[in-house]
């Protein structure tokens, strides 16, 4: 486990000082989170664009539609780079989120809740959207961490192709080794456009989602709270 240690120097003292903020490496941080099944094409985003470009051209000809009209003429490109940059992008460690924990100087020991944070992925069997919100909530060991860091994180692994079940997963695992600590709850609850659009056509049913670990899982008050938070949540 390699974590660099910022060192700031203060203006008086030529000393170097170690500060408490601490950058955790990517590949780290992503070994430790269950994977999504990936193969490594050694493309660049560039030529994922380009190919994906191509091929949509295909998809859009086979359908029967005429891509000389100047409406559709731009969307293979236009969906091969909201894949890749955007939709999808949470395929490229290059893009996960900066992540420095910070020491738990005020000894915080209770659970920290962030409530209905957006959470729009796309479902990996269809490739239509997942609408819903996330509650997360950790009970700090020796480190805290930045709240918009927590949106950050579910936003990146919701940026793949998905199943909610993964992406709770991912959310949890994500946390846990970020944080070390097992004192971790994550929460989804969910629309899926496959199950409203297609299929049951059922638009009122959603799917939730929980990964409840450490406190959170044994003791029954800290599950009650969190469960409450969830129940607000909607
Ligand atoms: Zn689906």
């Amino acid at each position: 486990m390699a974590k660099t240690t910022k060192k700031t120097t203060t203006k008086n003292s030529a000393k170097a000082t170690v500060s408490s903020e601490v950058a955790l490496s990517v590949k780290d941080i992503l070994k430790n989170v269950r994977p999504t099944p990936m193969i490594h094409n050694g493309l660049s985003n560039e030529e994922k664009i380009e190919k994906i470009t191509e091929k949509f051209t295909e998809i859009l000809e086979v359908l029967g539609l005429d891509l000389n009209d100047d409406s559709l003429a731009e969307t293979p490109h236009r969906v091969a780079k909201m894949y890749v940059n955007e939709v999808f992008g949470g395929l490229d460690p290059h893009k996960f989120p900066k992540m420095t924990v910070i020491d738990n100087k005020m000894k915080y020991d209770q659970m920290i809740v962030v409530q209905s944070i957006e959470c729009l992925s796309f479902c990996e069997h269809h490739l239509l959207p997942i609408d819903g919100f996330a509650t997360v909530a950790y009970i700090p060991n020796k480190k805290v961490i930045g709240l918009s860091k927590i949106n950050r994180i579910v936003q990146y692994f919701a940026r793949r192709p998905q199943v909610q079940e993964r992406l709770t997963k991912q959310i949890a695992d994500c946390l846990q080794y970020v944080l070390d600590t097992e004192h971790v709850a994550v929460h989804i609850n969910a629309k899926h456009y496959c199950v409203m659009m297609r299929g049951i056509e059922d638009t009122h049913s959603t799917t939730a989602t929980s990964d409840i670990r450490g406190h959170f899982k044994t003791l029954p008050e800290t599950r009650e709270e969190f469960l409450h938070h969830c129940r607000v949540n909607k």
